[in-house]
Order: structure tokens, then C-alpha cells, then sequence
């Protein structure tokens, strides 16, 4: 099956300017691109993905495109075969623009066969990609299968590679220990609670990091737009932001292999992806008119969010992805009462949640962690959709759902309709 693997990139200075360079021509595409497909849309016309490649193979022949030209052309093309698809999946007016401070830069090479990876000792290994040569790359673990493709990246201040491999592992029909189901409850104190009891926790940032990351926020909102400076404090505040990522991935990753080696099938509460992503509403000041009292949207955006966030999502992702290898059966539920009903006597009533961690039934008295019952809850739900579902859709139900997942990118996606006309991929510029 397809698989990732990630390595740190070690680039010389001019490798380092040059992948800059190729992914600022990828944006740029992306963003003309797009530009395009809409401007075709107000006209209500259309363009494809085979007329925007045509119009970039031409673009490449201007003299004054040059910087196109230098960049690997299968990038640029990949971009526009990205671009594609985030269209027919989202629709054009959802896709987002790529923006030279807030996107993190990236390109992708799609062909596997063009790449090769050479070990040169324990720790170090090369990679040759078209155009930019030789790179060499921590060597962390084997690659396990052949290179489908490579994706170059820049997270905080670091290159890394992520090759798509194919590690000819097939699903196993079924899982090794049969009758092992489980229910999993997400939450803030316990970021994972199973209906076994046992919780899986971690905290991603430590008090004296936290104080650290708005010291580094502030540095960024002092500085004058458009500095060197700011560039520099927002790198450091990136490279922050991308240290809790690491962590939270490390995070998911442990728990996705713990939980799948040990259980045939794994319930999840389908997560309410409205409050989680959702904007925070403005809030209008009733004694002056057009203005704004605090609502809190700075807590719930940027590095606040980047700490704070659990990595719910992530965690559902990860476990998935490692269900494929132990034919573990992954299914959601609809999450209504499930902290709230006792599992003892399926009496619903707010009230037995005593507090955070305590739950005691008001109807019968039985004593659990709030959070264990609840993921006992979610075990039953699940169980019970299994048993009305046909046989055959327990294979169906590991993928997402597919309205809460249409849900979910209309909201992740929401973008803002940039009203300029379209010069055309002729007229591509470099911001
Ligand atoms: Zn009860």
C-alpha cells in the first residue's frame, strides 16, 4: 500500500535559494491558475487542466518568464494537476489562494522513476531530484518500498522530503486478535480516552514554551510590515509552531499504533468540525456603532491554536492510516449524549456528570471516569450501527463519512473572492 516517508533535507545556500525560487514559480502558477479558472467562471465558461498546461508550455517560450523556465516543469505541472483536483473537489470559488508568507512553501516532483535515493553512511543519505542534483538527507529510517513520488517542503525554517512509497504490504483480510473492539473518547484533559479505561495523553507545549511563543508574537507584532525584521520574527514564530506540529504528529502516530495493534475495531465519535474551524462571530459594541468588543478570536487563530490544539482529527487520520496494516476496522458515531448517559442504566441526564473526570448516574448510582463512560458509550453506538448495517458495510465504513467530510472542507475552505480581472497564465507574474 501507499505510504509516506519524511526526511530532513540538508541544502546548500543555493540549493536552498533555488527550491525558494521553484516554489515561488508553483505559487504563482497556482495563483494565476486560479485567478483564470475563476475569471472563466464569472463568464460562466470553463478551463481545464489540459488548456491551463498548454497556456503554461507557451508561457515557458516569453523571454521575460525566464525564472518559469528554469524551475522542473513537471512541478509546474503538477501544481496545475493539484489545482485541478482541489477544484473538482472543493469548486473553485473554495479553493485557496497560496500566499507567499502564510502558505508553507512546497513543490512536487511526480515522477518516482526520475528519483534516486543512495545511502552514503549511517546517518546520511542522497537524493538526486531533476534540476536541483544531489541532496543530501538525513537518513532516519529505511524508504521500505519504491519511490512513487517526492514532495520538497520547508517547515519553520527546515527542507524536508516526503517520498510517497509503495511498500507492497497488502490489508490483511482480518485482524490478528479477533473480538478486541474498542470506543475512543477525545478530549482536553485526556486527549484520548478508551473505553478500556486507559488514556493516552501529552502535552505538547510546557508552560515556559507557551510564555516563550508570545514573547516571540509580540517581537512580530512590533515590527514594521514588510522588514527584514518581521520576516525573521515570523520565522522564528513558524519554526515554534512547527515544533509543536512535530510533536503532535509523534504524538498521534504512537497512539494510532497502540490502538490498532490491539483491536479488531476502533469507534471514534464523529467530531463536531463546526465549532472546531468555525470563525468566532463579531461582536458589535452596543454604545458605539461600527465598533467592536473583544471576542476572543485571537485565542482560537495562530499559534494559540497551534498550541492548544489536540490534534483530534490528526489522531482519527493517523489511526486510520495504521488500520490498513493490522485490518483494524475503523468507524465513526454520532457523538449526541455520549458524555451524558450512564452506561450502567442508559439514563441520560446532564447532571450525572459531576465534573470533568467524575460521572456518577442519577438514577442509579453508578460510579465511572466521566470520560471512560463515555467512550464505553461510543463502543455500544458503534457496535449497534455494525449490527444494522449489512455485513459488507463494515468495509465501507472505514472511509470518512462522507457528509460530515463534505462538511468539514466547505468550512475549512472558505476563501475570499479576490475581485481582479485575469491576465491569463501569458500574464503570470512573480509575487
Ligand atoms: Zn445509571
Amino acid at each position: 500500500m501507499l505510504t509516506g516517508r519524511k526526511y530532513l533535507l540538508d541544502l546548500t545556500p543555493e540549493q536552498a535559494a533555488f527550491a525558494e525560487r521553484i516554489s515561488g514559480a508553483c505559487r504563482a502558477v497556482w495563483n494565476t491558475a486560479l485567478e483564470q479558472r475563476r475569471t472563466y467562471r464569472r463568464r460562466e465558461a470553463f478551463i481545464g487542466y489540459h488548456e491551463q498546461a498548454r497556456q503554461l508550455v507557451e508561457a515557458k517560450r516569453e523571454p521575460e518568464l525566464e525564472w518559469l523556465a528554469e524551475v522542473p516543469g513537471h512541478c509546474l505541472q503538477q501544481t496545475l494537476i493539484d489545482l485541478d483536483a482541489a477544484c473538482t473537489r472543493h469548486g473553485t470559488w473554495r479553493v485557496h489562494w497560496k500566499s507567499k508568507t502564510r502558505t508553507r512553501p512546497s513543490f512536487r516532483f511526480p515522477e518516482g522513476g526520475k528519483i534516486t535515493v543512495e545511502r552514503l553512511n549511517r546517518r546520511w543519505a542522497r537524493v538526486k531530484l531533476p534540476k536541483l542534483g544531489w541532496v543530501r538527507l538525513r537518513w532516519t529510517r529505511p524508504l521500505g518500498g519504491a519511490v512513487k513520488n517526492a514532495t520538497v517542503l520547508c517547515e519553520g525554517q527546515r527542507w524536508f522530503v516526503s517520498f510517497l512509497v509503495d511498500d507492497g504490504i497488502q490489508t490483511p483480510v482480518r485482524h490478528a486478535i479477533p473480538e478486541t473492539a474498542i470506543g475512543v473518547d477525545r478530549g482536553v484533559a485526556k486527549i484520548v480516552t478508551t473505553s478500556q479505561g486507559r488514556f493516552h495523553h501529552k502535552v505538547f507545549a510546557t508552560g515556559r514554551e507557551i510564555e516563550h511563543a508570545a514573547k516571540l508574537q509580540r517581537d512580530w507584532a512590533r515590527t514594521r510590515k514588510g522588514s527584514n525584521r518581521r520576516r525573521r520574527a515570523a520565522r522564528r514564530v513558524e519554526a515554534f509552531a512547527a515544533k509543536i506540529r512535530r510533536r503532535r504528529a509523534a504524538f498521534a502516530a504512537k497512539t494510532a499504533h497502540m490502538l490498532t495493534l490491539d483491536h479488531d475495531l476502533i469507534v471514534f465519535e464523529a467530531l463536531k468540525t463546526k465549532n472546531m474551524t468555525a470563525t468566532v462571530a463579531p461582536k458589535p459594541d452596543p454604545e458605539r456603532p461600527g465598533a467592536f468588543l473583544p471576542n476572543k478570536a485571537a485565542a482560537k487563530s495562530g499559534l494559540n491554536r497551534a498550541i492548544l490544539d489536540k490534534g483530534w482529527h490528526r489522531i482519527e487520520l493517523a489511526v486510520r492510516s495504521k488500520a490498513r496494516y493490522t485490518g483494524t476496522s475503523v468507524i465513526t458515531v454520532n457523538p449526541v449524549n455520549t458524555s451524558i448517559t450512564c452506561h450502567e442504566c442508559k439514563h441520560v441526564e446532564a447532571k450525572s456528570r459531576k465534573s470533568q473526570a467524575v460521572f456518577v448516574c442519577a438514577s442509579c448510582g453508578h460510579r465511572d471516569h466521566a470520560d471512560v463512560n463515555a467512550a464505553k458509550n461510543i463502543l455500544t453506538a458503534g457496535r449497534a450501527e455494525l449490527a444494522q448495517a449489512r455485513p459488507a458495510a463494515r468495509v465501507g465504513a472505514r472511509k470518512p463519512r462522507s457528509r460530515v467530510g463534505r462538511k468539514a472542507n466547505r468550512q475549512a475552505t472558505a476563501v475570499q473572492d479576490l475581485a481582479t480581472a485575469s491576465p491569463g497564465l501569458a500574464g503570470i507574474s512573480r509575487h
